[in-house]
């Protein structure tokens, strides 16, 4: 796995400093109101992500998970999204942050948001590990964002080419040899 890493953009030491302050934050917005938190992570990408978030987040919440495919097997460009797995519990009444590791354009985003609106929260929020610059549109809004990067195809820290890398531990950038 190490060879075909290019370099590492955001060290895992990085990462870990990062979910931290995001983790108080995010504390610090429900606080007082986590009887009715659940978080929703976003399948696959998001799993290491939400796995260390919610381990730092000193609050009672539930999960529910929903899965989308975005980059069908190897594409490195997104696709319309496409539902794989319907939210696994209910989320009405509930304070709702929906987790993903990586915002694009939007639109995995954007159809998750109108899945939990159309079901009624009693409010929604969205966190994302990593964003890339100015493509997502403004009707798809995010409440805490870990790094802005530059508009690359980045792999590690949950996120895969082909589902491999997922468990990288740094987010890093293939050798464009294996991603064209
Ligand atoms: P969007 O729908 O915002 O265009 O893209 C979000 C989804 O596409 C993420 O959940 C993620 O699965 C995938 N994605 C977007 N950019 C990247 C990237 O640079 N690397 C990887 N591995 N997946 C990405
Ligand atoms: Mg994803």
């Amino acid at each position: 796995m190490e060879t075909d890493i290019a370099r590492i953009l955001i060290h895992r030491d990085r990462i870990e400093a990062r979910i931290r302050e995001l983790a108080a934050e995010i504390a610090a917005t429900y606080d007082g109101e986590d009887a009715g938190l659940t978080l929703v992570p976003i399948l696959s990408g998001s799993i290491i992500f939400v796995a260390d978030l919610i381990r730092r987040l000193p609050l009672k919440m539930k999960l529910a998970l929903v899965q989308l495919s975005t980059y069908p097997g190897t594409a490195t460009s997104p696709a319309d999204p496409r539902t794989v797995l319907e939210l696994t519990a209910d989320v009405a009444g509930r304070h709702v942050l929906v987790i993903d590791d990586i915002l694009d354009s939007g639109r995995t985003l954007r159809r998750v948001q109108a899945m939990i609106r159309a079901r009624g929260p009693r409010s929604l929020r969205a966190a994302v590990l990593l964003r890339k610059p100015g493509q997502a549109p403004p009707d798809v809004p995010v409440d805490f964002v870990g790094f802005d990067i530059d508009d690359l195809f980045v792999v590690g820290y949950g996120l895969d080419y082909g589902d491999l890398y997922r468990n990288y531990p740094h987010v890093a950038v293939l050798h464009t040899e294996l991603t064209s």
